[in-house]
């Protein structure tokens, strides 16, 4: 044991290590992500089309699919020099708890005060906002960590931040609500009686409690009515994942460092941007036949895009405004199970991790959440760390894989994402203590109402 531990608990990078470029995995990429459709017309969106809604730069790289590199601005690299690089965490504690041969590692995103890795495409975006000289963003938030993430982001940049976050979450979820205004951004329970689409939804839903598809639906509606404004969003698109490469690079990096090859990694996937940022480098390489590796999405039971859900074009929001995006999906009415604790839930997926699941290049499981709360306390009672409920479903598929290597002796090495930390996730612990969790999974007749009414689109 004390050999093996030649490597250190934490790999750290130097300052000077760290990425100047993020690594756009869709320049290799032999099935490129279907293009956006105009939701009207559903030929390709144009750039032209794209900024009336984003901004852009934003849009360049989004519907950029060839360039590999693209160059992190200083003024970005300054502002992840405050709280990166992020350290890769050798899980010694957790390997010698379940008695496994397995090398665990984790990729912790939690050091920041929006507790995730949202801040890394967050203050990416707000400064391209800043730079074409924008008044302000618009967004919205479900538990509030986008929002939060968002919110730092363009205080940073003194830019305005209306946040639309799902009225049930403003209710119940005071915390991080106040922590957006902490920084400035202006918070509004969605549905709103402020757009035309928050009157209508509460018009046809009376006391609606509100969706993540809803609050992107006006949240639009204010970027696209307001000169001056722009919508940003802190997952699915092209855009975040490349932002997100940062993580991916960072690790990549660390591991170099000690000649360590992954066999697996692993990492929680809502929209998939977190996940898509880890893959990233070790992906291409895949792509490129330079090295091969497990990979493999984690999705909640309950909300199961890419193991239960199709591979079609679908609504990005429930308004119906954003443009189409082809992507596993469960319908963008799709809305989990009000006992769904875990986060994760999104219906759709990113679109490039959609096509690389869908040519077989990287696998996903789904997970009961008493199971994933069941995890996230093993591991913070041996690593300290309060993992939060969706980083934690990463670390359910990791114990079991390092559980299955236990059984067989092999030593594989496990990579996995832990995404942020659980301090505003209390009552969803607290549920799980008294008992009051349970693992309602969708039956097949209940998705097929949903897949029914997805959208026809001749491709
Ligand atoms: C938002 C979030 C996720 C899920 O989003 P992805 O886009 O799939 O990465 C995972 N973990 C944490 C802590 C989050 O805040």
């Amino acid at each position: 044991m004390a050999e093996e531990r030649k490597i250190p608990y934490k790999i750290y990078l130097e300052e000077d290590e760290m990425p100047k470029a993020w690594y756009n995995v869709r320049a290799d990429m032999k099935n490129k992500p279907a293009p956006l459709l105009n939701p009207g017309t559903h030929q390709p969106m144009t750039a032209e089309e794209l900024e009336g809604v984003f901004c852009r730069d934003l849009v360049e790289q989004e519907l950029d699919n060839d360039n590999a590199y693209i160059d992190i601005p200083q003024e970005i690299r300054d502002f992840y020099k405050m709280y990166r690089p992020s350290p890769l965490v050798r899980a010694y504690c957790l390997e010698e708890k379940l008695q496994t041969p397995a090398k665990i590692y984790y990729k912790f995103e939690g050091n920041n005060t929006s507790g995730s890795h949202k801040l890394n495409s967050a203050i990416a975006q707000a400064y391209y906002a800043k730079k074409q000289g924008l008044k302000g963003v618009t967004t919205e938030t479900g538990a509030g960590q986008w929002g939060t993430a968002l919110s730092m982001a363009c205080s940073y940049f003194d830019l305005d931040c209306k946040v639309y976050m799902v009225k049930v979450s403003y209710e119940q979820k005071p915390f991080r609500r106040e922590v957006m205004k902490v920084y400035g951004a202006s918070v509004t329970p969605s549905p709103s009686m402020e757009t035309e689409i928050g009157k209508k939804i509460n018009a046809e839903h009376p006391g609606t409690t509100g969706s993540l598809g809803c609050a992107i639906s006006e949240a639009v509606e204010v970027a696209v009515k307001n000169p001056g404004y722009r919508y940003v969003l802190g997952s699915v698109l092209n855009q975040v994942l490349l932002h997100q490469s940062v993580i991916g690079l960072e690790t990549k990096a660390a591991l170099n460092k000690y000649d360590i090859k992954p066999d697996i990694i692993i990492g929680c996937a809502g929209g998939g941007s977190n996940l898509g940022g880890l893959i990233s480098p070790f992906m291409g390489e895949k792509l490129r036949g330079e090295a091969d590796y497990r990979i493999i999405a984690v999705e909640p039971a309950s909300c199961p895009s890419f193991t239960r859900g199709k591979f079609a074009y679908d609504f990005c929001d429930t308004g119906m405004v954003c443009p189409l995006a082809k992507m596993y999906t469960l319908g963008s009415d799709f809305i989990p199970s009000a006992n769904h604790a875990g986060g994760l839930r999104y219906h759709g997926m990113s679109p490039v991790l959609s096509q690389l699941y869908d040519d077989g290049l990287m696998e996903a499981v789904s997970v009961e959440q008493t199971k994933v709360f069941e995890a996230a306390e093993q591991f913070a009672r041996v690593e300290g760390i309060l993992p939060a409920p969706e980083s934690s479903h990463a670390i359910r598929v990791a114990i079991d894989e390092a559980l299955k290597c236990k059984k067989t002796g092999e030593e594989k090495t496990i990579v996995f994402g832990l995404t942020g930390t659980g301090y505003f996730d209390m009552v969803a612990y607290e549920k799980f203590h008294d008992g009051k969790m349970d693992d309602y999974i969708p039956t097949d007749a209940e998705l097929a109402e949903y897949a029914a009414k997805l959208p026809q689109v001749n491709e």
